[in-house]
C-alpha cells in the first residue's frame, strides 16, 4: 500500500494543473482500492456548496455541474463531522440524497473522508462500491492518508487561484466573491485594471482592438531593446571582464530567439495586446527556468524577467497605448495595490477598490478608509484582470464582490447607496455642532488624513482638527525622496489649510507593508522589521530633513505637533527628541522663526505600553495606534486575510492594555488620543469615551457617524459600558454590548455586526 501511495502522489505531484491532479487521483484510487467509483467534491465557498469536480466511475458529465448545499447529502454530512463516514449501504442512510446526474442509487458501500488543511474543510474524497459491505480499517487508513497529501495539494492550488477559476469558471451574475471588509460602504462601477505597467506582473490582460498595431508595436520595442543592449555593451566593453560582456550577448540572443517571438506572435494574432502576450511568453520561460535543477539555468530565469521588463518598458511608450479611464465610477481591481495605484485616477472618479491581498488593516484600505471609498481586500487569486470594463458591486461592509450582477440585484444595491446617501446628508446637520455627550462632556473629534487630496473631504466632515496625518503617503506616490522644500509645500499646505485647528504629523513611518518603490526593503518579517522609528533614526539624515521641513511649514501657522510612531524603548524617544532640537536649534541660527511644537509618542507596541508612564513623561501628549497594537498585543499579522477573523481590537486583551495606557497617561498628566481604525467604529468610540480617551482621531466618513454616537450618549452611560465591558471574557461578548448599547440609543444603523 505504501508504495501505491508514493506513486500515486508522484503523479499526483506531477500533473500539470488541477483537472489532470484531481483526475489521476480517482482513477489510481478507483484501480489501487478496486472500487466501483472514486468521486472529488470541492467547496465552493463563495457560495456555500460542494462541486463535483472528478470521478472514475459516475458519471463524467455530472463534474462541474452537480452542486450540494452544505446541508445536502452523506457530502454534507462528512464535512459537517470532519471525520470519515463508512456505510455499508449508503442509499438506505436518511441523509442520503439522490442525485440524478449521478444514478448512485446501485452502489451501496460508500466510505467519504473529509479533505482538511489548516481546520478549513476543503472537499470530500469518496469511494462506492456496488456490494453492500463495510471498507477494512486499512481501506479506510489508506483513504485518510491519501485525503491528508490531497488537502495539502488543494491548499497549494487554492493559495494559487486554481481551484476558484475551476469552482466558478465565470464567477459573474449574483454569486458573491468572499473577501475581507476592508473600508466599509457600497459602490457600483466597472471594473478597472490600474496601468503601472512597471512589472510584468501588472499587466492586466486585455483584447486587442487592432492586432496588426499590437503585433508592429511589439516589434518596434523589441528593435529598441536590441539597440539598447547593443550600445550599453559598447559602452561597457572596455570595462568589463569578457565574462560579464557575454551577458550582453545572452540577452540579445533570448531577444531573438525564435520561440520566444513567435510565441508571443501567436498570442497576439489570437487577440490578446501585444503586453499580455508578451507577459505570457516571458512568464512561462520564467517558469520552466525555475524548476530547473541546474543553478545556472535558474539563475537564467531572473535574466528573462528583466529583459520582459525591458520590453514592457518600450511598449508602454509604444503606440500601443493605455486607454483612457472611460468610467465614470471606477472600481480600482488589482492584486496588491500602492498608493501610486489610487493616485493615478481621479479622485472623483474613483468608487471603490478591490485588492485581491492584503486585510482591513493593510495601507490602501485605511487610506480607502481615510478617503471614504468602500473597499474590499483578500479576495485571493482570482483572474479578476479578465473583467476589465465588466460591471462590479463592491459591499465594503460585508466584504464582497459581486461581478455583472443581474438588474434585481443592482437594483438592491442601489437603493442601499441611496440609503447611506441619506444617512450621510442627515449627519451633515452636525457639521458644526461639537462632539459633546448628552450631559455635556466635550470630546475632540480629529480627522486622519494621507494625501493632499483628502484636505477638502477632512475639511469638510466636521472635526476639530487632524489627529493623523500620515506623511508617508506623500513619499510613497514619488520616485525618489521628497527634499525638504518639497516636504515644507506639503506640509505648509495640510498645515494652513486647518489653522488655527491643530495637524498632527507623523514623521516618516515605512516598513510593515508601506514600501516605497525607491527604497525597498527585504525582510523575512517586515511587521517586526525595520519600521517607523528604527528606520528613521538610522537615518538621521532623512528623519532631520522631515523635521526641518515641518518646523519650516510651520512658522507663524503654529498648528503643528509631531508624532513619533513605533516607539519600543525610551532611548528611542530620547534620541528622537535630540534630533528635533537639533533640527530647532538649526532652523533657528538660520532665522527661522520656527516655535517648538507639541511632541507625542504612538503607543502601538506592547512594550510601548507597559512603559507608557516614562514615556508619556518625555513628551506632551500619548497616542494610541490600536492598528499596530491590536497586531502585536494577538499576534496577527495586520495585512493577512488569513488570521483576519481573529484580528479584532475589542479583543478584552486590548480594552485592558488601553484602559493602562490611559491610566499611566493621566497619571502623568497627558492626554491620551487614540489614532487607530477603532476609534472609528461607533460602538468603540462610545466605549473608549468611557474608559477616559481624551480625543479620538478617525476618517472623514466615519466622523459623523462618531459624533452622532457621541452625542446620543452620556458619559455616565459610556462609563458604565467600559465598566461592564471590562468584565467581559470574549472579543464577540464585547461587541454584544456595544451593539445593544447603540441600539438602545436608537443608532441601529451603524451597528457593526462583526468586527
Ligand atoms: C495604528 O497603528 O493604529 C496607526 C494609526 O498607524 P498605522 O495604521 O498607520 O500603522
Ligand atoms: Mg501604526
Amino acid at each position: 500500500m505504501l508504495e501505491t501511495l508514493r506513486r500515486i502522489v508522484q503523479d499526483v505531484s506531477a500533473a500539470p494543473d488541477l483537472p489532470s491532479a484531481l483526475a489521476i487521483t480517482v482513477n489510481r484510487i478507483r484501480d489501487a482500492m478496486r472500487v466501483a467509483a472514486c468521486t472529488v467534491y470541492l467547496a465552493d465557498e463563495d457560495n456555500r456548496e460542494y462541486v463535483l469536480m472528478a470521478t472514475a466511475g459516475l458519471n463524467p458529465q455530472a463534474v462541474g455541474r452537480v452542486r450540494l448545499n452544505r446541508q445536502q447529502g452523506l457530502i454534507g454530512l462528512v464535512a459537517e463531522r470532519q471525520e470519515p463516514l463508512n456505510l455499508p449501504d449508503a442509499p438506505h442512510h436518511p441523509r442520503f440524497h439522490p442525485v440524478c446526474e449521478v444514478c448512485e442509487e446501485s452502489y451501496h458501500a460508500f466510505l467519504g473522508v473529509p479533505l482538511i488543511q489548516y481546520r478549513r474543510v476543503l472537499g470530500v474524497l469518496i469511494i462506492q462500491d456496488t456490494a453492500t459491505r463495510q471498507f477494512q480499517p486499512a481501506e479506510v487508513d489508506f483513504l485518510v492518508t491519501i485525503a491528508a497529501q490531497l488537502a495539502s495539494t488543494l491548499n497549494h492550488a487554492i493559495l494559487s487561484g486554481a481551484t476558484q477559476e475551476l469552482l466558478n469558471p465565470l464567477i459573474t451574475g449574483n454569486r458573491a466573491l468572499q473577501g475581507v471588509a476592508g473600508a466599509p460602504g457600497v459602490a457600483i462601477g466597472t471594473v478597472t485594471i490600474p496601468h503601472l505597467l512597471a512589472d510584468l506582473d501588472d499587466v492586466p490582460d486585455r483584447p486587442a482592438t487592432d492586432p496588426a498595431a499590437e503585433i508592429a508595436a511589439f516589434q518596434a520595442a523589441i528593435a529598441a531593446v536590441e539597440q539598447e543592449l547593443r550600445a550599453a555593451s559598447d559602452r561597457l566593453a572596455p570595462l568589463l571582464p569578457p565574462t560579464e560582456q557575454a551577458l550582453f550577448t545572452v540577452y540579445r540572443m533570448m531577444l531573438s530567439s525564435d520561440s520566444l517571438l513567435t510565441d508571443t506572435r501567436t498570442r497576439m494574432e489570437a487577440g490578446c495586446w501585444a503586453p499580455a502576450a508578451w507577459r505570457d511568453a516571458i512568464q512561462s520561460r520564467i517558469r520552466l527556468l525555475e524548476q530547473a535543477e541546474d543553478p545556472y539555468l535558474s539563475a537564467r530565469a531572473e535574466d528573462i524577467r528583466d529583459l520582459g521588463r525591458r520590453v514592457l518598458n518600450h511598449l508602454r511608450a509604444g503606440p500601443a497605448q493605455l486607454p483612457e479611464l472611460a468610467a465614470e465610477h471606477c472600481i480600482l481591481v488589482a492584486e496588491e495595490m500602492s498608493v501610486a495605484h489610487l493616485a493615478a485616477v481621479p479622485p472623483d472618479r474613483l468608487a471603490g477598490i478591490v485588492c485581491l491581498r492584503g486585510s482591513a488593516l493593510s495601507h490602501v484600505a485605511l487610506l480607502a478608509r481615510a478617503m471614504g471609498i468602500p473597499a474590499v481586500m483578500g479576495l485571493g487569486d482570482r483572474p479578476l484582470g479578465r473583467f476589465e470594463g465588466s460591471s462590479i458591486i463592491v459591499d465594503g461592509y460585508q466584504g464582497r464582490v459581486y461581478l455583472n450582477p443581474d438588474p434585481a440585484l443592482r437594483e438592491e444595491y442601489q437603493q442601499l447607496l441611496a440609503a447611506e446617501a441619506e444617512l450621510t446628508v442627515e449627519l451633515q446637520e452636525l457639521r458644526n455642532l461639537p462632539a459633546i455627550t448628552c450631559d455635556g462632556h466635550r470630546i475632540p473629534l480629529y480627522v486622519k488624513a494621507g494625501l493632499l487630496t483628502d484636505i477638502a473631504a477632512a475639511q469638510d466632515c466636521g472635526a476639530e482638527g487632524v489627529g493623523l496625518y500620515r506623511t508617508e503617503f506623500a513619499f510613497m506616490v514619488r520616485e525618489s525622496f521628497p527634499s525638504e522644500d518639497e516636504q515644507c509645500d506639503i506640509y505648509r499646505q495640510m498645515l494652513a489649510s486647518f489653522t488655527p485647528q491643530p495637524v498632527v504629523m507623523r514623521t516618516l513611518d515605512i516598513g510593515g507593508d508601506k514600501t516605497l518603490p525607491y527604497f525597498k526593503i527585504e525582510e523575512n518579517n517586515p511587521f517586526l522589521g525595520w519600521r517607523g522609528m528604527r528606520f528613521t533614526l538610522d537615518h538621521p539624515d532623512l528623519f532631520l530633513t522631515q523635521l526641518r521641513a515641518m518646523l519650516r511649514a510651520n512658522a507663524g501657522l503654529n498648528n503643528l505637533r509631531i508624532l513619533f510612531p513605533m516607539i519600543t524603548t525610551v532611548e528611542e524617544v530620547d534620541e528622537a527628541l535630540r534630533l528635533l532640537e537639533r533640527a530647532h536649534q538649526e532652523l533657528q541660527e538660520e532665522g527661522w522663526p520656527a516655535a517648538r511644537p507639541e511632541v507625542g509618542v504612538m503607543i502601538e507596541i506592547p512594550s510601548a505600553v507597559w512603559q507608557a508612564g516614562q514615556l508619556a513623561r518625555r513628551v506632551d501628549f500619548l497616542s494610541v495606534g490600536t492598528n499596530d497594537l491590536t497586531q502585536y498585543m494577538l499576534a496577527v499579522d495586520r495585512d493577512n486575510a488569513r488570521v483576519a477573523g481573529l484580528y479584532d481590537n475589542l479583543h478584552p486583551a486590548m480594552l485592558k492594555a488601553i484602559t493602562h495606557i490611559i491610566a499611566e497617561g493621566h497619571q502623568a498628566e497627558r492626554p491620551v488620543n487614540l489614532c487607530g481604525e477603532m476609534a472609528a467604529d461607533p460602538g468603540a468610540a462610545v466605549l473608549l469615551l468611557g474608559m477616559g480617551v481624551d480625543s479620538l482621531s478617525a476618517g472623514t466618513v466615519s466622523v459623523p457617524r462618531v459624533k452622532w454616537a457621541i452625542r446620543s450618549f452620556t458619559l455616565d452611560g459610556a462609563r458604565n459600558l467600559a465598566q461592564q465591558a471590562m468584565t467581559l471574557d470574549t472579543t464577540a461578548q464585547v461587541r454584544r454590548l456595544i451593539n445593544d448599547a447603540l441600539r438602545q440609543a436608537g443608532l441601529g444603523e451603524i451597528v457593526r455586526e462583526s468586527a
